[in-house]
């Protein structure tokens, strides 16, 4: 791969490997284990193994080492390693690098396993973790203190598409020598440039975009070599959370794509939010890419473009929405995002479910509101849909 080359061009020959019949499409290596020459070469490989020498697929395999060069090349950083879902990714990056006493700073507004992590698992081994608006400045700084060992936010939240300052956050958390972990599923990495913003380690859930048609769970953690070789490395090998060499190939194939598919999305979800916004049977429409939203500019500075989520409250409280939903014939109702096929989350009843009610009044989750992930169909046949089932919803 030559470091001139543009994003476009990595995302399709970024990381590839050939074996000796020189396919075009990358080889699967389904394979856990790997043969050696001798007894002395199978000792040597496991004092230190070279870049194109595996051990145990647990630790590394050809197929996924091509994945994670090709997703570290995309996003600008040194070194990634791929898991086997979204939240062996979160969970690695977190629990690898923290001990007990150590101390947290996260953003509330979380993707519900996150917030598990974060409030039920990392403090049951001792880890303080302090949780606050994570669009209010105020609120990070009088948090985070000297000794503070890391801060965690999703640079967009789920499902309300708040915008955490990037740039600002990692200011005051470098100030202290925490390191910032960012869950960038919203951002997508077509849109992201966090590393370059500050953000020491990048997660994503694969399953979203990077996949993007809802086949396979995948995860990755981007950062520098050192953390990546020397800190994670270590414990996901260790605790077996590593990526299938199937669902490496699957991501492979995403990657080459997910440039085009997500600003396709992305022009789709402007124009819905566009079309609804100022609709009177509806209280929100909440799009990060839209002029509306409280941190457009953020947005723009951020990212450039809005991504492939938006939210719809309805002013009917839930009835209006599960009448909408139960009213949509294009648009499925589902939980994933970031997929080719256009779905749509009632998350009050579902993916945030388990929060007390006044939790999620404080995060903004009332009744109505309606998460929308905006697909590859034809954005006039969205509208249709999306408007024959407002006018059912009432
Ligand atoms: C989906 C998601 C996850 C978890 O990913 P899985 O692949 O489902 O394990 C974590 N964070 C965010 C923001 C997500 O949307």
């Amino acid at each position: 791969m030559s470091e001139s080359w543009n994003k476009r061009t990595r995302l399709v020959h970024g990381g590839t490997r050939r074996s000796q019949y020189n396919e075009v499409s990358e080889a699967i290596f389904l394979t856990q284990g790997f043969v050696y020459d001798s007894a002395e070469s199978a000792a040597a490989r496991f004092i230190k193994a070279g870049d194109d020498e595996f051990i145990y697929a647990r630790y590394g395999n050809p197929t996924v080492a091509m994945f994670e060069e090709r997703i570290a090349s995309l996003e600008g950083a040194e070194d990634a390693f791929a898991t086997a879902s979204g939240m062996a990714a979160v969970s690695g990056a977190l629990t690898s690098m923290l001990r007990a006493g150590d101390h947290v700073v996260s953003a509330r507004a979380l993707f519900g396993s996150c917030l598990y992590v974060l409030e039920e698992i990392l403090t049951r081994f001792g880890v303080e973790v302090s949780f606050v608006d994570g669009t209010d400045l105020d609120q990070w700084r009088a948090a985070i203190r000297p000794g503070t060992r890391a801060v965690f936010f999703e640079t967009i939240a789920n499902p309300t598409l708040d915008v955490v300052d990037i740039r600002a956050v990692a200011g005051l958390a470098h100030a202290v020598g925490a390191v910032v972990i960012v869950d960038n599923v919203f951002a997508t990495p077509v849109f992201s440039n966090a590393i370059g913003q500050g953000a020491d380690v990048v997660v994503y859930s694969a399953t979203k975009h990077i996949d993007g048609q809802g086949r396979t769970l995948g995860g990755v953690v981007l950062g520098s070599r050192d953390y990546i070789r020397g800190t994670l490395e270590p414990y996901m090998k260790h605790t077996g959370g590593s990526m299938s060499p199937f669902t490496a190939w699957v991501m492979l194939k995403g990657l080459e794509t997910i440039d085009l598919r997500v600003r396709a999305q992305s022009e789709s979800a402007l124009a819905i939010a566009e079309a609804l916004q100022g609709d009177p049977r509806l209280a929100r429409v909440i799009y990060p890419g839209h002029a509306s939203h409280p941190q457009h500019d953020l947005v723009r500075a951020q990212m450039g473009q809005g991504g492939t989520v938006l939210a719809l409250d309805l002013k009917g409280g839930q009835e209006a929405a599960f009448r909408f939903l139960n009213a949509l014939e294009i648009v499925l109702i589902s939980n994933n995002l970031g997929d080719a096929k256009s779905i749509a989350t009632h998350p009050a009843t579902t993916t945030h479910q388990r929060l007390p009610a006044e939790q999620k009044a404080a995060l903004g989750i009332t009744p109505g509101l309606v998460r929308l992930s905006v697909g590859l169909e034809d954005v006039g046949d969205l509208l249709a849909d999306l408007g024959r089932a407002l006018d059912v919803a009432g």
